[in-house]
């Protein structure tokens, strides 16, 4: 529970609640708009891009084709006379069902010109043949057009035959003005239509609430379903078995063909853009014939496979956790990053819609999703960079402020130091000339050890503020490093005895090696004062150097004493500026904390290392390793500096 209160309270929580609420008002106002047009868009590319599906061979085609017409001089649909003919052919071969999508009234048009009887007699004629099928269990069914008053019923007496509306939907005002057909009718004033009708004839299946994706179109009393094209349509490309009107009529087609199928008769023919509409597939006149639309439809329903679609609670759910979902990673990735992110969620959603479509057959909208992803990255994306600069520019105006800062503390310090010096200087000579002029010699060697202090701290302070102005040059010269030691134990002598302290040397002969004198004295000096300082009376210290047998080609010179040591953890810190360990030596003892990273800041300016090992209560020793051939002219700034930190 404690967890949960302090998840609820904190940053990222309340993010994530921004982002939540400003995903919604985005998805919502989005909403407000249809986006028709890119849904259609998206909606075709899936169509085109899902597969074609494995063909049932229910069906097959008769097309009353250009062939058709030209060979038999006639006018697309036929005249009747034709159409008993065409029957009679198909009715020999015993289909399970013969199913026409022709508009008799043009038939008996063409019946025009021989006169009334003739016409009337062909239509007659064509109903016996039809109730003959009737009677011997083959249904012929007449598909019909509906208008505004409802089903346009063929002429009379084709009217006595079974018909049904079979229109093909476009879309024009319900989902895209692109007039593409993509949804069937399946029942209109509770009356299913053609298409569901012969589909009942392999599935048995008349219900709307058998099939999948049937659902209620609100504003009339019609049903409508999704149809999941079997393939492409345009005529170049079949998916079904199709042959033309005029083969059947002149007998060239096997009975075979036909035997326990049903038979869709449909006109295709080019001066009849009427027989044509547009499909996912292609928006070109004359291209997709009504014909395959219908055996689409067909078979769809058949294999039960109409396209379903999601809730509109679903989409507008799925919008606000992408667009959220986007915000969020602009808020917490680099705009880089957030354009990364939001070309591949969009991607992926594309393909997770894309699969969902080719797999299940489900309709995911994307528009709003999708437009919800790019707007958020349109809206947030500038925001985020706003924010970026201003920090950007905050951290620039505090580098400046801390430059200046910089440069006031160096300048204060190089006048501090040198306007102490000199007076502490003077005050030095003065003493010396006392003690010599007989003054009470305790006076005179307090004077001068407090001015000693005093200018070593000065010295210490110079020296810092040289290396961090950068303005030190180290001027070497070749010299034996053993010389250099002598002349410190020696400076160091009377201080040692004043403790009891035995400063002892091991030093192996060495070849001179090129450094910077006076620095490398600073540094020996310092660790020998530290081993006298630290060490308490009685102690012992041991200075030894050689070549380095671990380290080849490196000097290396040891300062150990059997002093109070230090503690691991001090250990540690111990070469960082005004590092002091807080213990009782040390707080006894005066001293800067300053002089161990003088000594490493030197030593490595010499490509060398300083270091220490200690046992607490039993002493410590440190080690210098100075490289014997001067490799490098230019010098690489000495690690100490990197990362360093202060204890002030
Ligand atoms: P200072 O001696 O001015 O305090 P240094 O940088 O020379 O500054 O030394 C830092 C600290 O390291 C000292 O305060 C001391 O506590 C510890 N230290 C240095 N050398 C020794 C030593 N030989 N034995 C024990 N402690 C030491």
């Amino acid at each position: 529970m404690v967890w949960l209160k302090r998840a609820l309270k904190s940053a990222q929580f309340k993010m994530l609640m921004l982002a939540l609420s400003a995903g919604t008002l985005l998805t919502l106002a989005l909403q407000t708009f249809e986006l028709n047009l890119l849904e259609a868009y998206l909606y075709d590319f899936r169509m085109r891009n899902k597969g074609a599906r494995n063909h049932a061979e229910h069906l097959v085609l008769i097309s009353i084709d250009d062939k058709t017409v030209e060979k038999l001089n006639e006018f697309s649909p036929l005249s009747l006379k034709q159409h008993v003919t065409l029957l009679n052919q198909i009715g020999k071969a015993k289909p399970k069902a013969v199913a026409y999508f022709v508009d008799f009234n043009d038939s008996v048009l063409a019946d025009v010109g021989s006169d009334d009887r003739v016409s009337k007699k062909n239509a007659e004629e064509f109903v016996k043949v039809a109730d003959a099928l009737h009677a011997s269990d083959i249904p012929v069914i007449l598909g019909t057009e509906i208008d505004m008053t409802g089903e346009i019923v063929p002429p009379f007496p084709l009217s006595k035959l079974p018909h049904r509306v079979a229109i093909l939907h476009v879309d024009g005002t319900t989902f895209s003005e692109d007039e593409v057909t993509r949804r069937a009718l399946f029942s209109i004033y509770d009356e299913t239509v053609l298409h569901v009708r012969l589909a009942a004839l392999v599935n048995g299946k008349t219900a709307a609430k058998e099939y999948r994706g049937v659902y209620q179109m609100p504003d009339i009393d019609a049903n409508y379903f999704l149809i999941n094209y079997a393939g492409p349509t345009q005529h170049t490309k079949r998916n079904f078995s199709e042959v033309s009107a005029l083969d059947v009529i002149e007998g060239k087609i096997s009975t075979d063909f036909f035997r326990n199928k049903i038979v869709l008769i449909g006109s295709k023919t080019k001066d009849r853009s009427n027989d044509y509409v547009y499909t996912p597939f292609s928006r070109t006149t004359f291209t997709n014939p009504k014909l395959t639309i219908h055996a689409n439809i067909i078979e769809t329903l058949i294999d039960d496979a109409a396209i379903l679609q999601t809730s509109k609670a679903f989409d507008t759910l799925l919008s606000i956790l992408l667009t959220t979902l986007v915000i969020v990673m602009l808020f917490r990735t680099t705009p880089i990053r957030g354009v990364v992110f939001t070309v591949a969620c969009a991607l992926i959603v594309l393909l997770l819609a894309l699969a969902a479509f080719r797999y299940y057959g489900v309709w995911i909208r994307l528009s709003h999703p999708l437009m919800g992803i790019f707007f958020s990255y349109y809206v947030f994306v500038p925001y985020r960079l706003i924010t970026e600069y201003k920090k950007r520019w905050e951290f620039q105006k505090k580098n400046e402020v801390l430059m200046q800062v910089e440069e006031l503390k160096s300048n204060f310090m190089s006048l501090i130091t040198h306007d102490l010096k000199t007076p502490v200087a003077r005050i030095q000579g003065m003493a010396e000339m006392l003690a010599r002029s007989g003054v009470e010699p305790k006076l005179v060697t307090g004077i001068l050890s407090s001015t000693d202090e005093l200018n070593n701290f000065i010295t210490s302070i110079l020296e810092l503020a040289k290396i961090e102005s950068n303005r030190i040059n180290l001027d070497k010269r070749s010299k034996d490093i053993n010389k250099i030691i002598e002349d410190c134990v020696r400076k160091f002598e009377f201080q040692a005895q004043s403790k009891k302290i035995a400063i002892r040397s091991e030093l192996d002969p060495l070849f001179p090696i090129k450094i910077d004198v006076p620095l490398i004295t600073k540094v020996i000096s310092n660790l020998i004062d530290n081993a006298i300082k630290y060490s308490p009376e009685g102690a012992q210290i041991m200075i030894e150097s050689g070549e380095s047998l671990e380290n080849p080609g490196y000097v290396e010179i040891t300062i150990t004493d059997t002093g109070h040591g230090i503690a691991p953890k001090d250990l540690e810190n111990l070469f960082s500026k005004f590092y002091r360990p807080k213990n009782d030596v040390t707080l006894q003892t005066k001293g800067t904390g300053l002089g161990l990273y003088l000594s490493r800041y030197f030593v490595e300016l010499h490509n060398g290392s300083l270091s220490a090992e200690s046992v607490e209560g039993r002493g410590s020793m440190f080690t210098i390793l100075l490289p014997t051939e001067d490799s490098s002219e230019k010098l690489a700034p000495p690690s100490s500096l990197e990362g360093e930190k202060a204890y002030v």
